[in-house]
């Protein structure tokens, strides 16, 4: 596939998928969506993942009635992927294209769940996706009795960055959008956190809705598949990425993960025995780190239940 569309093409960008029917919201004309099928012969281009997914540059050749063909997609920058179990399926692209990813929890109402978050942060380093973190319903956080949200993520903010927001009082919101712009950015975290709401304060003009379409053929109608691209402003869009959550709820290789912990990658290699578990080894360059308080020992108990498959004989959350 050429890196470059057709001279004088028509570009623009997935926004939604439909079966074989994809939303393309067109680059020149203000938040023009068509809806668009796939040119025959690219169908058998690429066999290894899925030829057009939600977040793919492409180009067009118009037909009537908001009608389009898809003649050209540009090759993926880096991708969410769900990895095809066999040989015989192919990679399922959750959203091409994607900066960075966000995970949302609640400073309360729903109480956040720490462990549920490092499985996310965990998906994010095995698909090589830069991670931030946003605590969210800031104006819940007052509880006398117990600690405040911002002491509760410390330990994220040595690793990541972390945003504290509240949709209801604005706290934050200027902050996100800056973070946001001009990015494609997925967003996920358990349902009743605020993400909706923090959309509608980003986005209080609801803008995003222009990418509906009502469709005199009805085929908008059909299910939504996967991933769906909000526009926000020029070239900042952020993504509903449903699938995510299951593939955080995935087993991970037991090999990889002290990689998808960040802090502990600078001690990897130093320990003494070179097929180390960082469980219980001596001469553990890991364990001696948590010791001298140089590993967080929140994230660092949280990589060894998950290690030693703790969590999965709970029956995980
Ligand atoms: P989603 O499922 O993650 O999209 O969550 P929603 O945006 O639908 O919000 C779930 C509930 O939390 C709703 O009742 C919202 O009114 C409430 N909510 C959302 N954001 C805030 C916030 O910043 N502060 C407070 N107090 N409530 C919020
Ligand atoms: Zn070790």
């Amino acid at each position: 596939m050429p890196s470059l569309p057709p001279e004088g093409a028509i570009t623009g960008l997935v926004v939604r998928a439909h079966g074989l029917w994809y939303e393309v919201l067109l680059d020149d004309a203000d938040d023009h969506v068509v809806l668009a099928t796939i040119r025959g012969g690219l169908k058998r281009k690429h066999r290894r993942t899925d030829n057009v997914a939600v977040g793919d540059r492409v180009a067009v050749s118009l037909l009537p009635d908001n009608e389009a063909v898809i003649e050209w997609v540009q090759p993926r920058v880096r991708s969410l992927v769900r990895t095809a179990r066999n040989t015989r399926d192919t990679d399922q692209v959750i959203l091409a294209n994607l900066d960075q990813v966000m995970f949302v929890f609640a400073s309360h109402d729903p109480e956040p769940h720490p462990r549920m978050l490092d499985r996310f942060l965990i998906l994010a380093e095995l698909q090589q996706l830069p991670a931030r973190i946003a605590i969210g319903k800031m104006d819940l956080d007052d509880r006398p009795d117990s600690p405040s949200a911002r002491e509760r993520f410390r330990v994220y903010e040595r690793v990541y960055p972390v945003s504290y927001v509240s949709a209801k009082t604005g706290e934050g919101i200027e902050d996100l959008r800056e973070i946001l712009h001009g990015k494609i950015t997925a967003v996920a975290g358990p349902s009743g956190v605020g993400k909706s709401s923090l959309l509608n304060a980003l986005d209080p003009e609801g803008r995003r809705d222009v990418a509906e379409i009502s469709g005199a053929t009805g085929k908008g109608r059909h299910t939504t598949i996967g991933s769906r691209l909000y526009h926000i402003d020029d070239a900042t869009f952020v993504a509903d990425t449903p699938g995510m959550r299951s593939l955080a709820m995935h087993a991970i290789d037991p090999e990889r993960l002290p990689e998808c912990y960040p802090e502990l990658r600078p001690y990897l290699g130093e320990c003494f025995y070179q097929d180390c578990t960082h469980i219980h080894e001596p001469g553990c360059a890991v364990l001696a780190a948590v010791e001298a308080g140089d590993i967080a020992r929140e994230r660092y108990e949280s990589y060894a239940s998950l290690r030693r498959g703790d969590e999965l004989a709970e029956g995980g959350w």
